[in-house]
């Protein structure tokens, strides 16, 4: 049912730091799926190029690991891996130097789709975009693929943005967000704007609020000194959750097309009132028996970097004034846990009595696990004794719906790098919406420093520090339980 393949055209892919773990992780096993599930054409080629100094062979073995060690797909067994390593080949570049470009310029094919993968540090884009052009590898209609973070601050991702600009059109710009490319993302837009059911009710008048949580298990573990310099804020509100924000509240596009929704996207974020910082919660987790804490993770003692934020925010338009959004990520909680939910308002009076209690309608968007969504109603409880209610789920999990087919579903990286080269950009974010979302986060994040905030501590296997609940708590309502 889901695995209708549409085959991409013939495409040469360069993978800038395809030794990585970025690529090794996600990137060259998605590829294989996509493989396996035939929507690569059989003359496709990846090249991967980094510093490693390997040859064809040679990757080709550290791809064959990658894919044994994170997720082949059942087609494995079969030859296919070794078909699938025969499109594969490695040149050794140097992004800040001359060596290797000539040789990489040499493999890629005239007149074919032709894609750049940039999957390595962010400081080494600007030098990768620049070569492509000084060597002739970029062509009017080639692709680059950009991963996160894009820029630090505002003023950091304007320079990164001119920087491409100065090489490549806004058209050739992918700059990935992977929550964007999940199966129940793309849902929630189908379940809005495909149903009649929903969006008459989608708005302040009918919306009591919104809660979208992230929720991590791990810390930060190998990543700490990264992480130290970037914290929740940065490294997961400003894009990740941003992005779910705009989908949720963004008015319908004209188009399911790139710029219809990204300039709706736009809206929704320069709508967004400043956040009064008594509506923000930072979080530090604390050591847990052996397992270390924040600070010694990020091997920075005195660090006020925060691994957890909650915070509640207002989009001053006429859909959603007066509807309170709240945003809530972290690591080390309770569960590995994404979800939106809708949450609807009371109904205007109660027939049954106030001994039947509050019920409300909740439409819970579930990002991971078991993605899926369900809707909260309410119903009379079976049995005699007058008239009792309790809310039961409609359930929508795409396991149970769609059976042994779910499996299928292309993850978001998968389905992400395929969208490049259809040259589909409608999942990827534009320059100005990245530019809005720093232009939000940067006010926040300078007062924490000027006032010399100190996050929170919380437990490991919590929910957050217990003001994020007050939080809520303040507002008569409460998070919903982070739940595996
Ligand atoms: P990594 O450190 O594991 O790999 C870096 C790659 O860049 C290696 O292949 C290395 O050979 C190559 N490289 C380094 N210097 C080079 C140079 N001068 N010339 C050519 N190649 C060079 O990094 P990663 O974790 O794979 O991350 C890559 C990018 O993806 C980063 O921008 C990161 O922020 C982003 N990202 C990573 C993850 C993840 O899970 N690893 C998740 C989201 C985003």
């Amino acid at each position: 049912m889901v695995s209708r393949v549409i085959p991409v055209d013939p495409f040469d892919l360069v993978i800038f730091g395809g030794t990585g773990d970025l690529a090794r992780r996600k990137i060259l096993p998605g590829l294989f799926r996509r493989y396996c599930a035939g929507q690569m054409p059989e003359d496709a080629r990846i090249t991967g190029a980094a510093r490693s100094d390997l040859d064809d062979d040679g990757y080709r073995a550290f791809v064959a690991e990658a894919i044994r060690e994170f997720g082949g797909g059942r087609a494995c067994e079969d030859g296919t891996l070794e078909q699938f390593l025969q499109r594969l080949g490695y040149v050794t570049v140097d992004a800040k130097g001359e060596a290797g470009w000539a040789e990489l310029r040499a493999r890629v094919r005239p007149g074919l789709v032709r894609a750049f993968y940039f999957s390595v540090a962010p400081s080494l884009f600007g030098d990768l975009a620049e070569r492509l052009r000084q060597f002739d590898l970029a062509t009017d209609q080639c692709r680059i693929v950009v991963e996160k973070p894009f820029g630090h601050d505002l003023a950091s991702a304007r320079t990164l943005n001119a920087t491409l600009a100065r090489h490549f059109d806004e058209s050739q710009i992918y700059r990935i967000d992977h929550y964007l490319g999940k199966e129940t993302v793309q849902n929630l837009m189908a379940v809005r704007f495909g149903n009649m059911l929903f969006e008459p009710l989608w708005n302040a008048q009918y919306v009591d609020h919104i809660q979208i949580t992230v929720a991590e298990t791990v810390g930060v573990g190998g990543r700490g000194s990264y992480y130290d310099k970037s914290g929740a804020m940065r490294d997961m509100v400003q894009n990740h959750l941003m992005q779910l924000l705009c989908l949720i509240a963004m008015e319908p596009p004209a188009r399911f097309e790139p710029d219809s929704v990204r300039d709706e996207k736009l809206k929704v974020i320069r709508a967004l009132d400043p956040v009064d910082w008594h509506h923000v919660v930072r979080g530090q987790y604390e050591p847990d028996g052996d397992q270390p804490g924040y600070r010694e993770d990020a091997e920075n003692p005195r660090s006020t970097t925060e691994s957890f934020v909650a915070l509640k925010c207002h989009i001053s338009n006429w859909r959603w004034a007066g509807t309170p959004f709240y945003l809530r990520t972290g690591k080390r909680l309770r569960a590995r846990a994404s979800e939106i939910a809708v949450v609807f308002k009371d109904a205007p009076h109660s027939i049954f009595g106030s001994e039947a209690g509050r019920h409300r309608n909740v439409l819970s968007i579930r990002l991971q696990p078991n993605e899926g969504i369900t809707l909260g109603v309410t119903i009379k409880e079976p049995g005699p004794g007058g008239m009792r209610l309790i809310d039961v789920p409609l359930d929508m999990s795409f396991a149970d719906a769609l059976g042994p087919d779910a499996a299928d579903v292309p993850d978001a990286y998968e389905r992400l790098i395929m969208d490049v080269i259809r040259g589909n950009q409608t999942l990827f974010m534009r320059g100005d919406e990245v530019e809005a979302a720093w232009a939000w986060t940067d006010p926040l994040i300078a007062g924490w420093e000027t006032r010399g905030d100190v996050p929170k501590p919380y437990d490991t296997g919590s929910s957050g520090p217990d003001d994020s609940l007050m939080l809520m708590h303040r507002d008569g309502r409460k998070w919903r339980e982070i739940r595996p």
